[in-house]
């Protein structure tokens, strides 16, 4: 049993991965698990993709990188697919949505290839992450949050904070009996 939640935080990238997760690990002490950092420092992949500008993942090599630390629980995983991860590994789903004019700025900003960029708006618009979660993951554990604000994001923030919170009293570390028996 895990004494904190894992969490991943999905979505087609430049909708707010990695700034919600940095955030929600400064304010609940849970450890931000970047996945594309993983990929890269343990070598989980087969090369680069010049024309995606990304890393041809390893999944097996990815899913054997990281099983200890999400064994042990606690990890915000940030990674803009979920399929991967085994159901056992997740205790909440957060999906995170964008407006397609806002995600386009932000793509741009970060000088993506033409071709990637539609890819992933499209991506967006055709609630891809959303349908991979849905077909991973019991839907009770998902939630679909928007990130087109700073004032959005400290909302989700706040949501996910008060979750992990209420997980932590529905699964203390005895099991809920004071004499530590079941
Ligand atoms: P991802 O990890 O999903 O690719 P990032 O967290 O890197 O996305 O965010 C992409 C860009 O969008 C960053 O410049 C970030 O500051 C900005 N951004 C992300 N979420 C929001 C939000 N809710 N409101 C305003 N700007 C945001
Ligand atoms: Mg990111």
């Amino acid at each position: 049993m895990r004494a904190n939640p894992n969490i991943v935080v999905t979505g087609t990238p430049g909708v707010g991965k990695t700034t919600h997760c940095e955030t929600l690990a400064e304010r609940t002490g849970l450890r931000h698990l970047s996945v594309n950092q993983v990929v890269k420092d343990k070598g989980c992949h087969e090369g680069w993709d010049e024309e995606y500008q990304s890393w041809i993942v390893d999944e097996d090599k990815l899913l054997d990188a990281l099983e200890d630390e999400v064994a042990e629980g606690g990890c915000i995983i940030d990674w803009h697919a979920c399929d991967l991860f085994p159901e056992r590994w997740v205790d909440l789903v957060v999906v995170l949505r964008v407006d397609t004019s806002t995600l386009y700025d932000r793509l741009k900003a970060r000088k993506y290839p033409e071709k990637k960029l539609q890819e992933n708006l499209d991506s967006e618009i055709m609630d891809v992450l959303l349908q991979e979660a849905r077909d991973s993951y019991d839907e009770n554990i998902i939630v679909e949050l928007t990130s087109n604000t700073t004032d959005e994001m400290d909302s989700n923030v706040d949501r996910v904070e008060a979750w992990i919170k209420q997980w932590k009293k529905d699964n203390p570390p005895d099991g809920g009996n004071d004499d530590g028996t079941i």
